[in-house]
C-alpha cells in the first residue's frame, strides 16, 4: 500500500484514498473480478487508473462515450500518465501511433468503446498484448433496468472467452439491486467482490421549493452562484432555448443544449462549458454523461425528473470536486400531470404503431407493464418532493441505506427554508369558492385568471368579471397562485380531472375547508436563501477569494490556449488550497492537493507568479 501512496502523490498529488478505493485496487491487484458501485464523484476512475501503474501491466477501459474517453486521456497525459484511446473519431495515422506505442509497451491504460472491443481484428490484436485487466466503466449500460441501456455492452460477455486470464472490473454509480444483479450476470463475473459505497453526497445542499415564477426563481439560484458553473435542466427543447435567451438578455453567460441541435453546435457548447468561458448551460437531460466539469456549483431542475434515479444522476453532476454545491428543484403538482400525459401519449403511440397486429398482445402487455413501472417511479419522485423529511435521509433510504444524522444541515427541510403562507386557510377558501362560482367547469389557468382579476378577452367573454371572486386575490402573481392551486390538488383538497381538458372540481374534503372545519397549510420559499451551509463556510475559511479568482482566470487562459477542459490543469480544490496557503515559491507547492510531480514541474512557476502578483497588489 505504500506503493499506492507514492503513485497517488506522484501522478495526482493526493494523499489519501477515498472509501472503497483501496478495496477495489486490491481486487485488481489480486486479479479478482469485482463490481464497484460508488456515487458520482466517488472516485471510480482512480480505482482502475492506479493498478497498472503498480505492476506495469496493460489494462483496458471500456467507456461508452468518445468525449468521456478523450477528456480522461487528456487529463491523464497532463499528469504524465501513459494512457491512450482508440475510437472512431481518430484518423488512421493517430490510430497507427497508438498501435505502435502499445506494442512498445508505452501504454498502460487503453480506453476503447464497446463496439471496437468486440471487433475481430481488435480481439486478435489483444492476444498479442497480454492484457491483465478490463475495467468496464458505466457498467449499468449493460442493463435494461438502467437508464442508459446500450445494446453493445451486452457483447462484452465474450471477453471471458477471448481473454480468459484477465480479470473484469465493473464500475457504476447506479445503485438499484436489479441493475447490480444484471451486471454480475451479463458480464459473467466470477466470484466477484461487490463493493457498494455510501450514496449520500454530503457536500450537496438539496432544495425542493414550491414553483412560483420559475424564471425568477432560476435567476435567483444562478445569482447565488454568480460566475460559477450552473446546469439548468428543463423538460422541453423549446424551454431550454427561451430560458437561455432570457438569461443572456440579463447578462448571464448562458447557452442552451439539447439533442435537436447540430453536432458541431453541441460540441461548441460543451467545450465552452469545459474551458469555463460559459457559466450556465440550460439543457434537456441530453446534457449528461459527456460533461466532466468537476466544479459545477449548482444544478437547477425547473421541472420534475421522472424518477429518483434520474434525479440522483442529474444532481450528481454538482460538486464532483467534493466542495459544497447546491441542487434546487422547483416543484409543482402540474409537472406530475405533464409527465402522466407524456407517458399516456407514448403508450398510445406505441399501441398505434403495432396497429392491427392484434396477435402481438404480449408486446402491448409489456408496454403496459413498463408504463406501470414508470408511473411508480414518478410517484416515488412525487413523494420525495411533497414530504417534509430531510432530503439526505430520504435519498439514502431510497437506495436502501441508513442516514444517521438527525439534522443534515444541508437541505431545505433541515435548514427550515420553506415558510408557511400566513393566511393559508383563507387563501384556500378563496380558491375553492371560485371553483364553485365557475361551476367546476374550468381549468387552473382560468380559475387563476378570475382570482387575480386578469383583464383578458376570455374573461370578458365568459362574463366571469362579474363574479364575486373576480380579483379577490390581490397580492399574488398568477404563477404564484398557480403554485398554490397545485398544492391544494397535491393535498387532495381539490380535484383536477384527467383527460384532454382537465377542470378543477371540489373533493370530499373541500367542504370542510369551505366551512372552516379544516385548516390548510400552504408553503412558499423564504425570500433569501443561504449560499453555503455552516460546514461549507468553514471549508472556505481563510481562502483569499480575490486570489482564487485570479488563479481561475489564469487557468481559463491556459485551458483555452491548450484546448483542454480547465479541470485538466487543476481542480477547484487545488486552487482553493493555493488561495488559502498562498505559497510564495515552488518549494511551498509540493504538498498541495492535486499538485502531482508533472504538474509541479509544468505549472509551478506560473502559479507562483500569479500568487506573487496578487499578493503584491493586495
Ligand atoms: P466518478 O467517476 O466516481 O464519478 P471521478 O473518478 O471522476 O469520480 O472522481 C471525482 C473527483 O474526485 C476527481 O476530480 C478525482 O480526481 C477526485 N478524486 C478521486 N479520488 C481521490 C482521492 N483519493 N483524493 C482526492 N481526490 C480524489
Ligand atoms: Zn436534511
Amino acid at each position: 500500500m505504500a506503493r499506492v501512496q507514492a503513485v497517488l502523490r506522484q501522478y495526482w498529488g493526493y494523499d489519501t484514498l477515498r472509501p472503497l478505493q483501496a478495496e477495489a485496487i486490491a481486487c485488481a491487484m489480486a486479479g479478482r473480478d469485482a463490481l464497484t458501485v460508488l456515487p458520482t464523484g466517488g472516485g471510480k476512475s482512480l480505482c482502475y487508473q492506479i493498478p497498472p501503474m503498480l505492476d506495469g501491466k496493460l489494462d483496458i477501459v471500456v467507456s461508452p462515450l468518445i468525449a468521456l474517453m478523450k477528456d480522461q486521456v487528456d487529463g491523464l497525459r497532463e499528469a504524465g500518465y501513459p494512457a491512450a484511446a482508440l475510437h472512431s473519431g481518430m484518423d488512421a495515422a493517430e490510430r497507427r501511433a497508438v498501435h505502435t506505442a502499445l506494442r512498445a509497451g508505452q501504454v498502460h491504460l487503453l480506453f476503447v468503446s464497446p463496439e471496437r472491443l468486440v471487433m475481430d481484428d481488435f480481439l486478435a490484436m489483444l492476444k498479442g498484448l497480454a492484457v491483465r485487466r478490463f475495467a468496464i466503466d458505466e457498467a449499468h449500460c449493460i442493463s435494461q433496468w438502467g437508464h442508459d441501456f446500450r445494446p453493445e455492452y451486452r457483447q462484452l460477455a465474450i471477453l471471458r472467452q477471448h481473454v480468459p486470464h484477465a480479470s473484469l472490473h465493473a464500475y457504476t454509480a447506479t445503485a438499484t439491486p436489479r441493475v447490480r444483479e444484471d451486471i454480475l450476470q451479463q458480464l459473467r463475473l466470477k466470484d466477484a467482490a461487490v463493493l457498494v459505497g455510501r450514496f449520500d453526497r454530503a457536500n450537496l445542499i438539496y432544495r425542493v421549493l414550491p414553483k412560483t415564477d420559475v424564471r425568477d426563481q432560476t435567476a435567483a439560484a444562478i445569482a447565488r452562484h454568480a460566475g460559477e458553473a450552473v446546469i439548468v435542466y428543463c423538460l422541453s427543447r423549446k424551454d431550454t432555448e427561451s430560458l437561455a435567451a432570457w438569461l443572456k438578455s440579463r447578462g448571464v453567460r448562458a447557452a442552451h443544449y439539447h439533442a435537436g441541435m447540430g453536432n458541431e453546435e453541441r460540441h461548441r457548447t460543451q467545450e465552452a462549458f469545459a474551458d469555463e468561458s460559459l457559466d450556465v448551460v440550460v439543457a434537456t437531460v441530453a446534457f449528461g454523461m459527456g460533461i466532466d466539469r468537476s466544479n459545477v456549483r449548482c444544478v437547477v431542475h425547473t421541472s420534475l425528473p421522472k424518477s429518483i434515479e434520474h434525479y440522483q444522476q442529474e444532481t450528481g453532476r454538482a460538486g464532483r470536486d467534493g466542495l459544497e454545491a447546491e441542487c434546487v428543484l422547483f416543484y409543482s403538482g402540474g409537472d406530475i400531470m405533464r409527465w402522466k400525459a407524456i407517458l399516456e401519449k407514448r403508450q398510445a403511440a406505441e399501441a398505434g404503431e403495432e396497429g392491427d397486429n392484434a396477435a402481438d398482445g404480449a408486446q402491448t402487455a409489456a408496454a403496459e407493464a413498463a408504463r406501470r413501472v414508470q408511473l411508480e417511479l414518478l410517484r416515488g419522485m412525487q413523494r420525495f418532493c411533497t414530504s417534509a423529511h430531510c432530503r439526505h435521509h430520504a435519498l439514502s433510504a431510497y437506495f436502501g441505506q441508513t442516514y444517521e444524522r438527525p439534522n443534515c444541515g444541508a437541505c431545505d427541510v433541515c435548514l427550515d427554508e420553506v415558510e408557511e403562507v400566513s393566511d393559508g386557510t383563507v387563501l384556500a377558501q378563496k380558491v375553492l369558492s371560485c371553483v364553485v362560482r365557475v361551476e367546476q367547469r374550468f381549468g387552473i389557468g382560468h380559475v387563476v385568471d378570475v382570482l387575480v382579476g386578469a383583464e383578458t378577452e376570455a374573461m370578458r367573454r365568459s362574463g366571469h368579471t362579474e363574479l364575486s371572486t373576480y380579483g379577490i386575490v390581490k397580492d399574488l402573481s398568477a404563477p404564484a397562485l398557480t403554485a398554490v392551486v397545485y398544492q391544494l390538488v397535491d393535498q387532495g383538497l381539490l380535484v383536477r380531472t384527467e383527460g384532454e381538458r382537465p377542470v378543477l372540481q371540489l373533493s370530499e374534503t373541500s367542504r370542510a375547508v369551505l366551512h372552516g372545519q379544516q385548516t390548510v397549510r400552504l408553503l412558499k420559499p423564504r425570500e433569501r436563501l443561504r449560499k453555503h451551509t455552516v460546514r461549507g463556510e468553514k471549508s472556505l475559511e481563510g481562502v483569499d477569494s480575490g486570489l482564487f479568482e485570479a488563479l481561475r482566470r489564469w487557468r481559463q487562459e491556459e485551458a483555452q490556449r491548450r484546448h483542454v477542459p480547465a479541470y485538466v490543469i487543476f481542480h477547484d480544490t487545488t486552487l482553493t488550497e493555493l488561495a488559502r496557503l498562498r505559497p510564495r515559491d515552488v518549494g511551498g507547492l509540493a504538498g498541495v492537493t492535486g499538485m502531482g510531480e508533472k504538474k509541479l514541474a509544468q505549472w509551478g512557476e506560473a502559479v507562483c507568479a500569479v500568487i506573487a502578483e496578487h499578493v503584491g497588489r493586495a
